[in-house]
């Protein structure tokens, strides 16, 4: 049943106005907006709610904030994390020996960051390397002569610009901007009309399959828009004269997806790969075109939040200090959902500098570098929000870990290490 009566939003996708209401987070802070405590009375706070799509099956945030306040306080920078920095390289030779002529071929990619995947794609003698990207800062960072950059968001306008200069490209990328950017129809629009006829569209975004599968419901903040299925990316697609005809599942941030898109009729559209044929079998047995099977997430994360929440209570009456790690936009909307309050956290631990001295966006923790965690007083327990690289937190915090320590691993299933704690 549809309940249509609590629905004032249209569907980013497709305009229907038969969306259903998937899960409501409340009203919640900002996840970059990392504050000083004199901000703390004028912090705002903006609802968040996930709708489901009847009639193109996405799942998306409803809720639009106006990029200048969105963007305000940007802490990411792509190429200062390693096991990014390596996904990257690889992601750039992949699409240059399947799709690219070294020393011809042209690729933009919009939302570029800090030209993480530009430079590699320069690297394998890619002729034309163009980045778009509406962020000044961070596209000042790249400073690479072989990367052409424009300052932009990529609109009709800016891609009409772009072919009168260089051409039709024989690629475009972007890698979570797709997820993120509040004008899909017109970016896709963009992105039909710079592409050659037989370009290929590559975009890598979480994959809502796993969000699903793992209750991975931290991913669900304002900046993150879109939650693609299979299914929700061929019927989007379609409406642009395009498809998807392979896809690749890459296990960054726990589960993305990467989406090689082409146009109809072109030489690619004749080979969909065997993959794409059978994650459309497995998402529509998995009903990912059906209102219920969201409406089960959304009971599932509710009794995940009760269990977590009964966990740190317990072990805070018995007098034990626990602290938060990795102070992320996943952390944000985990805790504000759960209500993990000061009861529960004494402070939020983070390895990247630029955070020290700060307090965390709505629940307001000090962040603290992991130096803490091997001087005295160290927290009996650690809440693990970056949950998704716990493998590489434990090798870095041996030492705590060995000395009596524990680590709370939140996703897919609450869980403590050591088992035997
Ligand atoms: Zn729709």
């Amino acid at each position: 049943m549809i309940d249509q009566s609590t629905c004032t939003h249209s569907c980013s996708f497709c305009d229907s106005q038969r969306m259903s209401l998937v899960m409501d987070f409340g009203e919640v802070a900002l996840a970059g907006g990392f504050l000083k405590p004199e901000q703390f009375d004028q912090e705002p706070r903006f609802p968040l709610q996930v709708y489901f799509c009847h009639d193109c099956y996405s799942v998306q945030v409803v809720n639009k904030i106006p990029p200048d306040i969105l963007f305000h306080n940007y802490f990411y920078f792509s190429s200062s994390i390693n096991t990014l920095r390596d996904h990257f390289r690889r992601y750039a030779e992949e699409v240059t020996t399947r799709f690219l002529k070294p020393g011809v071929a042209s690729v933009l990619e919009f939302g570029c960051n800090d030209g993480v995947l530009l430079r590699p794609l320069a690297d394998q003698g890619i002729r034309t390397v163009i980045g778009v990207d509406p962020a000044k800062n961070i596209v000042a960072s790249i400073d690479d002569p072989r990367v052409t950059l424009v300052n932009a968001f990529f609109t009709e306008d800016v891609a009409e610009r772009i072919v009168s200069e260089y051409g039709k490209l024989d690629m475009i990328v972007a890698n979570n901007v797709y997820a993120h950017i509040p004008d899909i129809q017109g970016t896709t629009r963009a992105v039909a009309k710079a592409l050659s006829d037989d370009g290929v569209f590559v975009f890598e975004v979480h994959y809502l399959g796993k969000v699903i599968s793992e209750m991975q419901y931290d991913m669900i903040y304002h900046e993150h828009l879109y939650y693609y299925s299979l299914l929700s990316a061929m019927k989007h697609f379609d409406r642009y004269d395009m498809m998807v005809f392979d896809i690749k599942p890459v296990p960054i941030h726990a589960g993305s997806m990467r989406f090689y898109v082409c146009k109809k009729g072109s030489r690619h559209s004749a080979l969909v790969s065997q993959s794409v044929k059978m994650l459309e079998v497995e998402e529509r047995a998995n009903g990912f075109d059906r209102y219920e099977t969201f409406q089960r997430f959304s009971d599932d994360i509710l009794s995940h939040r009760k269990k977590l929440v009964a966990l740190l209570e317990k072990l805070k009456q018995s007098g034990k200090k626990i602290a938060g790690y990795g102070a992320s936009g996943r952390a944000n909307t985990m805790i504000q959902f759960c209500g993990i309050g000061h009861d529960h956290l004494d402070y939020m631990i983070d390895d990247a500098p630029a955070k020290t001295g700060y307090y965390t966006p709505g629940s307001h923790f000090r962040v603290v570098p992991s130096s803490v965690l091997t001087e005295p007083g160290a927290p009996d327990y650690v809440l693990v929000f970056a949950w998704s690289f716990i493998d590489e937190i434990r090798k870095r915090n041996v030492r705590y870990l060995e000395n009596g320590g524990h680590m709370i691993v939140p996703l897919p299933d609450v869980r403590i290490h050591p088992i035997n704690a």
